[in-house]
């Protein structure tokens, strides 16, 4: 992206940001969002209040992991996630390289300002957000080679 296109904000290059692909269990966790939508056509709804982790909120996954039917926002772990390489997270670049845009305007979101992806990616990584589901089983191929990079 070109300088023009990235956020400017008090947590630009900061270690104080959120991954929103995260864990329940990690420091920090919130709902970002709710995976809606069809097989192969994935709608994140974004929730807009903050809505804490429980023991409650999981056991509504069912019987499911909760990844696969809640996103959730927490500390970016940096350098303990695979995805860090020291200074960006390559889970981003590549969702933003690899993957369509799904809307055309950014979702309404609460983590904006401390989102890593966001901060990282700009409004290139929102385009896309909403189609990202922390845990599929059967993803496509293009959302395979985001997540694993190969
Ligand atoms: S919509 Fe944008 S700001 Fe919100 S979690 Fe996704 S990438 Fe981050």
């Amino acid at each position: 992206m070109s300088d023009a296109q990235k956020p400017a904000g008090p947590h630009s290059g900061s270690s104080c940001l959120m991954c929103p692909s995260a864990q329940p269990e990690m420091p920090g966790s919130r709902v970002l969002g709710v995976v809606g939508g069809t097989p192969g056509a994935t709608e994140v709804a974004y929730l807009n209040e903050h809505l804490p982790v429980t023991e409650d909120l999981l056991r509504l996954a069912g019987p499911v992991p909760p990844t696969q039917v809640f996103r959730f926002a927490a500390q970016c772990d940096e350098r303990a996630c695979a995805h860090f390489d020291g200074t960006n997270c390559k889970l981003a670049t590549r969702i933003v390289n690899i993957l369509p845009a799904v809307v055309d305007a950014l979702p309404p979101c609460l983590i904006r300002a401390t989102c890593r992806w966001y901060q990282q990616e700009g409004r290139a990584a929102c385009m896309r957000c909403p189609q990202i589901v922390t845990l599929t089983y059967e993803p496509s191929e293009a959302m395979r080679l985001a997540a694993e990079g190969k």
